[in-house]
């Protein structure tokens, strides 16, 4: 097995693709974050979160800029339709790229105040948007346009883009950042990037129970029975994703760590710069795509992402 993968239990193993080592597909950008892969032409776009620009990548041309200024986009995803749907952390909004190739703010306030800055999200399989809310791009000058927060804390929220429907989900986190479900969608991880410049701030999973929260009545929407997951070092976590298996794939300073849904840390994929976030992509779903510092990496797995 390639030095650059470390495994701690047998059930890493089973994951990696003999042979297969990580590849560079891209670099140049100031801080590369938000994957998102689209199987129609094979190619992948992501953002350089802190150089204010949307990149895409495709086998044929490479790498070209797909907006400037993005407005400090940070995380993405698609929709039930395929649309590419954004965090801004400089509008302070969810964006969605319409199929005419405008951009269309969705939501950008709850109970009448701005979000802080939305980072990451994921759709669920009803097509309802789940993002986390933290500070960023108020606090930090390279993350967004700064201003005032008006929200009273760092939540992560579930949006009905049919609807308008906006509530919090979870509320009892320090910095909310990314984010993914269980394959049957009855959890939900999130991972905490406090650490970063709070000190003794946390940098951990947590996992919450997801239960019927669209139906529940208002008093009832706050996710269920949360409880850390794991404890990231070194650094923090940021974006994660889950695979078929139910096996968690998160960022870390120095590697992509992989954890079975036991909490058992599985092993390491090293990676060569600070991972920010990650998804599967390929045509097999089988190819974990990972942002990290100025690139974008490859590796292909025995194994699918739980979602494209
Ligand atoms: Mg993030």
């Amino acid at each position: 097995m390639p030095e650059a993968i470390e495994i701690y239990d047998d059930r890493m193993s089973a994951l990696l693709r003999p042979g297969a080592s990580l590849q560079e597909l891209a670099n140049g950008a100031v801080h590369s974050e938000g994957p998102v892969y689209f199987h129609e032409d094979d190619s992948i776009v992501w953002s350089d979160a802190h150089g204010n620009r949307l990149l895409h990548w495709s086998p044929t041309n490479n790498v070209s800029v797909l907006r400037d200024p993005s407005d400090y986009q940070s995380g993405n995803y698609r929709d039930l339709e395929g649309r590419l749907v954004g965090c801004s952390s400089g509008l302070r909004a969810i964006i969605r790229r319409e199929h005419d190739g405008e951009w269309k703010v969705l939501v950008d306030r709850y109970q009448g105040k701005r979000l802080n800055s939305p980072n990451d999200l994921v759709v669920k399989s009803d097509n309802t948007i789940w993002f986390t809310d933290p500070p960023y791009g108020i606090t930090e000058p390279n993350q967004g346009y700064g201003g005032e927060q008006e929200q009273p804390g760092s939540y992560v929220y579930r949006f009905d883009p049919a609807s308008g429907e906006i509530y919090p989900v979870v509320t009892d986190m320090v910095r909310p950042n990314g984010l993914a479900f269980s394959p049957d969608e009855s959890l939900l991880y999130v991972s905490d990037t406090a650490g970063f410049n709070i000190p003794g701030g946390p940098h951990h999973l947590r996992v919450y129970e997801v239960g019927d929260v669209g139906v529940a009545r208002r008093r009832h929407r706050h996710l269920k029975n949360g409880r850390v997951f794991c404890v990231i070092d070194p650094g923090q976590p940021d974006g994660l994703r889950v695979d078929e298996h139910g096996n968690i794939f998160t960022s870390s300073q120095d590697s992509v760590q992989v954890y079975a849904p036991d909490g058992t840390q599985l092993g390491k994929i090293l990676v060569p710069e600070i991972s920010t976030n990650l998804t599967f992509g390929g045509k097999e779903g089988d190819r974990l795509l990972i942002t990290a510092g100025h690139s974008l990496y490859v590796i292909d797995l025995n194994t699918r992402g739980v979602r494209l």
